[in-house]
Formats: structure tokens, C-alpha cells, sequence
């Protein structure tokens, strides 16, 4: 029986979303959290992208120094050569891609405006693979964008050919959010039993089912015979109606009826954890999570009407399907309501050695808490907000990494 992973893209579609983004600390702290909570992936960034190169190179070293481990952290480019090449250039020690082309006639005709037949698709997606095999990369999903609108015997041709040069996944895009459950799940599975591969399923919640697409996709792919990786993002933040959100998906997977019996997680999630993740998102997006947001919504564990009230208290079965407490909801917050130190892009050395200290941080001189304080100055400078308490901490802990995600050269 085929398994289910998690594939996190939340640091490549979530920060590509318009009118959003992450700071190069954020999306590190992203990958922490991500890490922890023992998500299989975490697609990190653009390695094409000359702004990405140090945050890539600083994560991919928090990987060998084993504080960004099991996690794989994957790079997302093109399926273009001069995308493997650039990568290579820029980002030497990367491991893992996924190199992405459309498939379907709609994109074939309308983006590439017939500079490129289905033959030359493949043609390019084959030279970019094996380009980056011969580059060193250890594992290469090939994405097939708008692949819910291709034609399933050309999708089928595509991955076969992906499969035979060697790809390790295929993604299997529903770029659009145009699936329902129903035609997901008999694409999945034919693809499943035509290919031979692992799949990954993404999508988007432009007719609101990101997450039921993924469930039925992925069962799609077990049923096919194949280990299915669902891409998420955290909070469902991603590109217009964004993606299958991480702790629903996980829940759906994890707590829907009878799903579980027959379809397992190949990796085990600790669900503790999502409270934090999805507060940490929430606060460093800037967007609120919604109230009625599964699992980590304000209302999720909220009972007002006299019968459910009631009912809850005798038994919370009555009325929930899972405890708060597994979420990683529950424990006191402390919030500052008298005064309040904060560091900021202009703090000074007293203000910031209270804030540590009362994080239980000490430095052994005050060179050391000179040169701290002057990374976080810089980390607020890119945050453009006060930071939390982790990202200090990770700050004071690993100040040459923090250095390097913090260090931006433009037009060298
Ligand atoms: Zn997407």
C-alpha cells in the first residue's frame, strides 16, 4: 500500500501570492517549524532568483550542521536548461528540485502563443531533468502545471517520459482549483496505473476544494498502487484562492471518517504543532487566520448555544470531532499588558540585553550582545515588525547563518 507524505510549498507558492510575502528569516523560521512538525518537504524558494541565494545557502548549511533535519528542503524552477545551469551557478550544494512546465493545450496555445508543440514539452522537461541529474541533484519531481487541464493521454505520455529519465515524482497541478473529488481522483489513479511513479497532487481553492481535491487525489494515487506527497501551504495562503491548507489537510487525512483505516501517513506528524505554525504564519504574512478556520480558528473550539454548551461539557465527543490540546491549543500566552520593552531597527544595548534576559539569554561580554543586538536591527529592518521570540532566539544562537539570510547584494 502506497502512503501519504507531506510536500510544504507554503516558502515558493505562498510567498509568490500578490500583496504577500515572508522575510528570509520568516521563511527560515518557516522551515524550522515545518521540520518540526515532520513535514516530508519543504519547497524553500527560487534558486534562480538572485535575492533567494544566500537565504537558500544559509538553510541548506542549518541542514548539514543537522538543525534542518529530516526535512528536504527543494527548490522550485522552470523545466528549462538555463534554469538547471543558473541553479547550479548560484546554489551549488542544492540536493533537491522540481522543475515545472504546463501541459495542457490551453497553456501550450495561450502562454507559449505557438513558439512550443506538446512534443517540444517534453523535449524541454526531458533535457532540464537530465541536466539536473547530471548536476548532482539526488531527487527531481516534474511538475505538470495545469495538468487538470491536459489531456490525460498526453499527461500519461509526459510522465512516462519523466519516469523513464529518471524523475522521481510527478506533481500533478491543479493549477486552476478546476478538479472536484470525483474527476481528481480517477485522474490520480489512472495516472497511478498508466506511469508508475510516485505523484504528488496540488490544489487550489479557486471552487473551495483544495483540501477535499487533496484527500481524493491522494487516495487516487494509493489506489493507482503509488506513495502520493500532498503539496500544502501553512493557512492555505497561496495564489488567488489559495492552496490546500497544511493542518486541514492533515485532519482531513488524519480524522475523516474512515479514511485513515486504509490510507496512512508514511511519516508521523506531531499535530502538536500546529498551533504555532499557523500563528507564526499568521503574524508573519500579516493576514488573520479566518474565525472559522479548521483546527487553529478562534471559534474551532468555541460553543455557545445552550444545547451544544451542554453537551460539550458532558462529553466534548458530543460536539468535537478532536481535542484542542491536539493542535497544540490550550497553553497560557503570556501578553505584556503594563510596560513593554521592544527590539526594534533602532533599540540599544540595555533595552535588548533586558529582552534576552528575560528570554534567559546572557552573553558572555558585551561584544557579543553588541554584535546580536546589530543582527536584529537588520532583521527588523527586512521584517518592518518586532520579532518573536524564536526568531531572537535563533538570532543569538546562530548569528553566522542569521548574518547570511540577513545579507542582501544587489547587481553583483
Ligand atoms: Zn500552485
Amino acid at each position: 500500500m502506497g502512503k501519504i507524505y507531506f510536500i510544504d510549498v507554503t516558502n515558493r507558492d505562498g510567498v509568490q501570492t500578490a500583496k504577500l510575502g515572508l522575510s528570509k528569516l520568516e521563511k527560515t523560521m518557516m522551515n524550522i517549524y515545518l521540520n518540526e512538525l515532520g513535514v516530508f518537504q519543504s519547497e524553500f524558494g527560487f534558486p534562480t532568483t538572485h535575492h533567494e541565494t544566500l537565504y537558500l545557502q544559509a538553510n541548506l548549511e542549518l541542514a548539514e550542521m543537522g538543525v534542518l533535519q529530516p526535512i528536504r528542503l527543494a527548490g522550485w524552477i522552470r523545466a528549462i536548461v538555463s534554469d538547471v545551469e543558473t541553479t547550479f551557478k548560484l546554489v551549488p550544494n542544492i540536493k533537491h528540485l522540481n522543475i515545472s512546465i504546463s501541459t495542457s493545450d490551453q497553456m501550450i496555445s495561450g502562454k507559449f502563443q505557438g513558439r512550443k508543440k506538446r512534443e517540444d514539452v517534453i523535449n524541454d522537461m526531458v533535457e532540464a531533468l537530465e541536466a539536473a541529474k547530471a548536476h548532482g541533484a539526488e531527487t527531481v519531481g516534474v511538475n505538470a502545471e495545469d495538468a487538470s487541464r491536459t489531456d490525460l493521454d498526453f499527461l500519461i505520455k509526459f510522465g512516462l517520459a519523466a519516469k523513464e529519465h529518471g524523475a522521481d515524482r510527478l506533481r500533478y497541478c491543479d493549477t486552476l482549483g478546476y478538479d472536484n473529488p470525483f474527476t481528481i481522483y480517477q485522474t490520480t489513479k489512472a495516472l497511478a496505473e498508466n506511469i508508475g511513479i510516485p505523484l504528488e497532487v496540488h490544489c487550489h481553492g479557486d471552487l473551495g476544494m483544495a483540501v477535499a481535491n487533496s484527500l481524493a487525489g491522494a487516495k487516487g494515487a494509493i489506489d493507482g498502487g503509488q506513495d502520493v506527497y500532498i503539496n500544502t501551504t501553512v493557512n492555505g495562503i497561496g495564489e488567488r484562492a489559495g492552496n490546500a491548507d497544511l493542518v486541514a489537510v492533515i485532519l482531513a487525512v488524519t480524522k475523516s471518517k474512515g479514511f485513515s483505516e486504509k490510507y496512512q501517513l508514511g511519516k508521523p506528524i506531531k499535530l502538536s504543532k500546529s498551533w504555532k505554525i499557523a500563528k507564526f504564519a499568521e503574524y508573519a504574512f500579516g493576514v488573520q487566520i479566518p474565525i472559522n478556520q479548521p483546527g487553529v480558528g478562534a471559534n474551532a473550539f468555541a460553543h455557545s448555544s445552550g444545547i451544544h454548551a451542554d453537551g460539550v461539557l458532558k462529553d466534548p465527543e458530543n460536539y468535537e470531532l478532536y481535542g484542542y490540546e491536539e493542535l497544540g491549543r490550550g497553553d497560557p500566552v503570556m501578553v505584556e499588558t503594563g510596560r513593554e520593552i521592544i527590539a526594534g531597527q533602532y533599540s540599544g544595548i540595555s533595552g535588548f540585553s533586558h529582552i534576552m534576559g528575560k528570554m534567559e539569554v546572557s552573553f558572555s561580554s558585551r561584544e557579543e550582545a553588541s554584535e546580536i543586538l546589530e543582527l536584529v536591527r537588520y532583521a527588523n529592518v527586512e521584517a518592518q515588525k518586532p520579532l518573536v521570540e524564536d526568531e531572537l532566539l535563533f538570532i543569538a544562537k546562530y548569528p553566522k547563518i542569521a548574518k547570511k539570510l540577513l545579507t542582501l547584494t544587489p547587481l553583483e
